[in-house]
């Protein structure tokens, strides 16, 4: 600041000094020989002067190229004519035009330059004023003011009114808040009360009210001015509209809110951060929470990142060029989050790196969603890799191949690169000409596809050899463009050529196979499943069931109804099993249906699987049907002729073993009776006469036994076996049996027990006696029988045991049935197998139970038990 023109200004003049300083025009002040008397701070900029004391400076020091051009010419003209002038200047130095406006007073003239875009209205109101300052600071383009305590205001310029619409006095005393939107203007106030004595500078926002009604964002900034005794009275301030930048920083923070984006402003000399409310959010604070700084953010970032970000900031500052990274911050969670940063450098006038600001945006969602799908694309390729079906992906509007798996290559023979590189012409030639147009729609058709969408075609293509093969394909859409448009689509390719040819093989046996079948007398027909139906019949006539009706309209119902009803569990379930049957299977089965004239007829029905769909599941059966009946009816007889000659042969071999064995005593009774008359003729004496007596008698129990047998056979098959059921001494009975049978083995017998025994003591001695009858004729060599008696619960037990032949474990199971003879001792053995068959009768008639143990060569030990009393019901018998 000149010290002359310092000494000359009042406080008041402090006040217009203190707002030309702040001004973003270029202010100065000349002497008459054009020395600067004062120059604004964007003045000393503007002109890159860096000295204090400028009084020995003049304009064409730092101007020189200027000198005797417009400007010098300006500047004489208005000291020389006393008259302020205003006018656009071009600087060359510049590369600009300037508006230029000067105010010659007696000792000085002032000058301001200003951007040649500045407001055109403030500059032809330039022109009106008259006095210097209040000329300058009328044409500045913001609210200047100066108040006085209590916000009185003492001073506005010409913008109050040309903003406003009132006039200067209008605004002048307290009348200015009037015009100060009612919210702000309290808090306005609350700041006044709190900052304006602390002789700092003060900022406030707050909306003005403009000449059409409409309330404007401006902000001021107050600086106190001190009177020279130190005290405060006076504030100068001016009031910047910021209304759109307000209205867009407002917009811009909720656009960051919405996008999960911030940004922050960084002083590269202090380090201090101006984070916007999105940056905090992104970093894991409430908005305004603290003051971040440098320390903060490397604090905060993963340890890898900051020595990385500070290189390609100091890289960015060198070469001026706007930057990007992406910086990993832990959020206070300790939630890793990715953050991408764009960031431009901000120079001062001197061009040196002053800020930088920085723009930062959340991908973390993105990074993870890309890693996903990159994953996902990885997976999806070695799956198409894996696969031993042909897989492509095709470029829509080229008909390039964009992708093709290694089997693709293999069967077409061309390399993976070499397929990339196939156009329209090449694939057209790949495809059979009467196909090319099928193949070209299903093309372009892909264009309206939905995704979920699989589409299908088959045609003749050639392979690898040249060779033309038939192929399927199925596609589906893989790729849209920005629009959602299909650009591309995934096919799966496979070689049908064999199922073709095989369905042509099989068109020239269909008729082949209708022929036979029409052919043939049997009824053949195809069962539908999926239509429930007979498709295909070989004669619509079968008079074997007198049939003349369309088999094809007949249900399985309908002939379900004519099937004996002993058949139609078997029939049913026959046609349930079809389905699951293979393929070479066939099945069969006979069932009894009515005909016509409601006889029964014998059908043989035989099931083979005709057709399958896809998944394996029977859809046709074939089936046969042949009328049997007389067949069956042969069959049958022959069945039963089978069973009368099996009795009749055994009829026959009962007839011969019955007479062997009643042959043979009655030989040995004719011998004894010729040789007796032969001993009576000659007088022999008694005594041998009776040796043969006995033998005949001997001869004719044998004979009354065997009599018995068959007649107790023949009683029981009548169901006339009675019992005389009376209390007797088992033990007596069996003393005297074995009595009976002790002259040729040595029989023992172990029993303790002297009960009586209620039954039919006749025939429970025929049971012991045939039992040891047996014991002894089946173990010739060992002499040895035991009977043990005991009793068990209710029962008395009584089994006889022998050492001999013993009996095969196969038989054992028929010893007690009907003329039943273990077969390869039946020679050696006289016997009708009657016996143990009339004893089982005998014991089962008292309630009793009998079975058998042996063993081959070792013995064995056939036992009965009945129950010790007998209940009533038998004794009535
Ligand atoms: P059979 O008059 O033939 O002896 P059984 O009914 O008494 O008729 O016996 C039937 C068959 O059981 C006999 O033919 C014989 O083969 C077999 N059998 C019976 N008892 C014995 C036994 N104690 N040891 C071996 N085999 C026996």
């Amino acid at each position: 600041m000149n010290r002359a023109l310092k000494s000359t200004w009042t406080d008041f003049d402090n006040g217009f000094e203190t707002i030309v300083s702040n001004i973003s025009e270029v202010f100065f002040l000349l002497d008459r020989s054009q020395h600067f008397m004062y120059l604004n701070p964007k003045a000393l900029r503007f002109f890159g002067i860096q000295d204090e004391d400028t009084s020995h400076i003049t304009l064409w020091h730092v101007f020189p190229f200027e000198k005797g051009s417009k400007l010098a010419e300006f500047l004489t003209f208005s000291i020389l004519e006393n008259k302020s002038i205003t006018d656009q200047l071009y600087s060359t130095s510049h590369s600009r035009w300037f508006k230029i406006a000067t105010y010659p007073t007696e000792t000085s003239i002032a000058v301001l330059i200003a951007d040649a875009n500045e407001d055109k209205v403030a500059y032809e109101k330039l022109k009106k004023n008259e006095a210097n300052f209040r000329l300058v600071l009328d044409f500045i383009p913001h609210i200047a003011f100066i108040l006085k305590s209590g916000m009185e205001v003492s001073f506005l310029n010409q913008r109050w009114t040309e903003y406003t619409g009132r006039t200067l006095e209008a605004g002048l005393g307290t009348k200015w808040a009037e015009m100060i939107h009612p919210d702000d203007y309290a808090a306005k106030r609350k700041l006044w009360d709190e900052k304006s004595q602390s002789g700092d500078p003060f900022e406030t926002e707050f909306r003005v009210r403009n000449a059409s009604g409409e309330y404007r964002w401006h902000s001021d900034r107050i600086i106190p001015i001190p009177a020279r005794n130190g005290t405060i009275t006076m504030w100068v301030g001016t009031a910047t509209e910021i209304h759109e930048t307000k209205l867009n920083k407002e917009t811009l923070e909720k656009a960051e809110m919405m996008t999960n984006s911030g940004h922050y402003e960084c002083n590269l000399h202090s380090g201090k951060i101006t984070f916007s409310p999105g940056a905090f959010r992104l970093f894991g604070y409430p908005p305004n929470s603290f003051e971040p700084t440098l320390k903060f953010l490397n604090f905060v970032s993963h340890p890898e990142d900051p020595p990385k970000i500070n290189d390609v900031i100091n890289q960015a500052i060198a070469t001026s060029v706007s930057f990007e990274y992406i910086r990993r911050i832990y959020l206070p969670n300790r939630q890793l989050r990715h953050i991408l940063t764009k960031g431009t450098v901000i120079y001062n006038s001197e061009q040196k790196a002053e800020k930088i600001f920085e723009i930062i945006h959340d991908i973390s969602d993105k990074i993870a969603a890309g890693e996903a799908l990159r994953q996902q694309h990885h997976f999806v390729r070695q799956i198409a890799e894996a696969t031993p079906d042909l897989i492509t992906v095709i470029e829509i509007d080229s008909f390039r191949i964009t992708y093709a798996n290694i089997e693709v290559s293999t069967f077409v023979g061309y390399s993976a690169e070499e397929l990339k590189k196939l156009d329209y012409f090449d694939i057209k030639n790949l495809i059979h000409p009467d196909d090319w147009q099928n193949f070209k729609d299903f093309f372009n058709g892909f264009r309206s596809a939905q995704d979920k969408e699989i589409r299908e075609i088959e045609y003749r293509g050639k392979d690898a050899g040249g060779e033309l093969k038939w192929f399927k394909v199925r596609s589906k859409v893989f790729e849209r463009n920005q629009e959602g448009l299909p650009t591309h689509f995934i096919s799966i390719t496979q070689d049908i050529t064999a199922k073709k040819l095989a369905e042509k093989e099989l068109k020239k046996n269909e008729h082949f196979i209708k022929e036979v079948t029409e052919a043939s007398p049997d009824l053949i027909f195809v069962v539908d499943l999926t239509l429930e139906k007979i498709s295909y019949v070989n004669h619509s006539f079968y008079p074997d069931l007198g049939w003349s009706i369309d088999l094809t309209e007949l249900s399985l119902n309908d002939v379900k109804q004519k099937i004996y009803h002993e058949d139609l569990p078997a029939f049913e379930k026959f046609h349930s099993e079809l389905k699951y049957i293979s393929d070479e299977d066939v099945k069969e089965i006979e069932y009894r249906l009515q005909n016509r004239q409601n006889r029964w007829k014998w059908l043989r029905e035989r099931g083979k699987v005709f057709q399958r769909d896809d998944k394996g599941n029977v859809t046709q059966f074939i089936i046969n049907i042949q009328e049997i009946t007389e067949k069956k009816e042969v069959l049958e007889k022959q069945k039963e002729n089978e069973v009368l000659s099996k009795l009749v042969e055994k009829k026959d071999e009962f007839m011969s073993i019955a007479s062997h064995e009643l042959k043979t005593p009655i030989t040995t009774l004719k011998a004894s009776i010729q040789v007796m008359k032969r001993l009576i003729e000659r007088h022999t004496d008694e005594n041998t006469l009776l040796v043969f007596v006995s033998k005949a008698t001997q001869q004719v129990n044998k004979l009354t036994s065997l009599i018995s047998d068959l007649m107790d056979n023949a009683k029981i098959q009548a169901g006339k076996l009675n019992m005389n059921i009376s209390a007797f001494s088992m033990h007596e009975l069996i003393m005297e049996t074995v009595a009976h049978h002790s002259n040729l083995h040595n029989i023992t017998v172990n029993n303790n027990l002297d009960e009586l025994v209620e039954g039919d003591k006749v025939r429970i001695e025929q049971v012991i006696t045939n039992f040891l009858s047996n014991a002894i004729k089946y173990s010739p060599k060992n002499k040895e029988v035991r009977v043990d008696v005991k009793r068990e619960n209710r029962f008395i037990k009584v089994s006889v045991t022998d050492f001999g032949i013993g009996i095969p474990e196969e038989k054992l199971s028929h010893v007690f049935d009907r003329f039943f003879r273990v077969e390869e001792k039946s020679q050696e053995f006289s016997g009708l197998g009657l016996g143990l068959y009339i004893s089982a009768e005998i014991v089962k008639r008292h309630k009793g139970e009998y079975g058998v143990n042996s063993q081959l060569g070792k013995g064995s030990t056939f036992w009965f038990k009945i129950p010790l009393k007998q209940a009533f019901s038998i004794k009535e018998e």
